[in-house]
């Protein structure tokens, strides 16, 4: 059996510094005899610095032969002045659309200890762990026609929301699969009462279920009503699947019932490769948040959370990946926070280092 293979790349500002803690954790791994075969190479800013381009091809060629590539956070004021084609934010998009990464993951699990810090009452959010698949590569954000024309005296925008048959069967059975992983229900979101690709979307989705998935327990939700029922009472939910618009507005609003942007990761997925594992992407939500770069204060949860992702979905160590998930939440619940955090008076903020190994200390204590 060879080694799980797995790509690092920190990227700019605060990404280095939580992805160290990463380091930290799969170090621990590898004392308990599971090991990762890891590569590091650069992106964003820091692979323009050196190569002139936000990804080199070399990186672009590593990123489609490992199993998973997990990524720190791209970008910074210094390259804001650079040409669109080598801003570093650039680089992801490569990533994201060479490794054709179509379903795009966003868990909302709310921790105990941090369940004040939600907008929303502590009950309606504590325990909460919902995941949202969003269709990443099609929909209204890449259909044509397109564009702005003159249509006699007045301007008039034109987007196009369009699917095949193809790109919603592949997505629904991201969903279906995952869903087996955890709560095994999907809940499938669309507008099929004003949109004949809503219509389609839950046509297809019914049809993969009834042949693939019958196990799996499947509703439906116009979307209004599902951002409607996701800040009512999101703990109904395991698996939501939707599309490339509705997916962009409903992920955010689950992914802030949760409350701290340090703490919220994120996989992208596509199709299986030769050996059965997804083409994947893991990275926390946030981005490089230049204001705090350097200074130790930046919380690595998101990133170490995105690590247990891949545990979970890349390399089948679901086991490692709760036990990963437990020893995050056994930190919060001792009170330990990151600057971000605070709230609590009286609670004086840990560094990114120190989060890094109080986590790695409830690994070594749950064995
Ligand atoms: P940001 O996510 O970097 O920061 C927003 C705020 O949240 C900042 O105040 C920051 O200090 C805080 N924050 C973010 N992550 C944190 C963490 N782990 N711990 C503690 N505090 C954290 O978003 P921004 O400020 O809009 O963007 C900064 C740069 O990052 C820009 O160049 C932007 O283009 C880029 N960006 C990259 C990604 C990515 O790499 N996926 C995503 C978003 C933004």
């Amino acid at each position: 059996m060879t080694n799980p293979s797995l790509l690092i790349l920190p990227g700019d500002g605060i990404g280095p510094e939580v992805m160290a803690e990463v380091r930290k954790v799969i170090d621990w791994y590898g004392t308990r005899g599971v090991t990762f075969d890891v590569s590091e190479d650069l992106v964003g800013g820091a692979a323009y610095d050196v190569h002139g381009t936000p990804l080199h091809d070399d990186t672009m060629a590593k990123a489609q032969e490992v199993d998973a590539v997990l990524l720190g956070a791209v970008g910074g004021p210094k390259y804001d002045v650079l040409d669109f084609s080598v801003k570093p934010e650039r680089g992801l998009l490569r990533l994201r659309k060479e490794m054709d990464l179509f379903a795009n993951l966003r868990p909302a699990q709310c921790f105990d200890a941090l369940a004040d810090f939600s907008s929303l009452k502590k009950d309606v959010v504590a325990g909460l762990d919902i995941m949202i698949i969003r269709e990443l590569t099609s929909g209204v954000y890449f259909g044509e026609p397109r564009g702005i024309h003159r249509e006699g005296n007045e301007r008039v925008g034109i987007n196009t929301q369009r699917y095949t048959e193809s790109e919603i069967a592949r997505v629904a059975r991201a969903a279906f699969e995952l869903a087996r992983k955890r709560g095994n229900k999907v809940c499938s979101m669309e507008k099929a009462n004003v949109m004949e690709s809503g219509i389609l979307w839950r046509d297809v989705v019914t049809e993969v279920h009834a042949a693939e998935y019958p196990d799996v327990e499947l509703s439906h939700m116009y979307a209004d009503a599902g951002a409607m029922q996701l800040t009512r009472w999101p703990k109904q939910f395991d698996v939501i699947v939707t599309d490339n618009l509705f997916g962009d507005l409903l992920s955010d609003l689950a992914a802030m019932l949760t409350g701290s942007l340090g703490m919220l990761p994120s996989a992208s997925l596509g199709l299986p490769m030769a050996n059965g594992r997804p083409k994947a992407l893991y990275e926390p939500v946030h981005g490089s948040a230049p204001d705090i770069a350097g200074q130790g204060k930046a919380n690595p949860i998101a990133c170490i959370l995105s690590f247990a992702m891949a545990l979970r979905y890349s390399f089948d160590m679901g086991a490692e990946a709760t036990r990963l998930e437990k020893a995050v939440e056994d930190v919060l619940a001792d009170g330990l926070r990151t600057a971000d955090l605070l709230g609590e008076e009286g609670v004086t903020p840990v560094s990114t280092a120190a989060m890094g190994d109080a986590i790695v200390a409830k690994l070594s204590a749950s064995v």
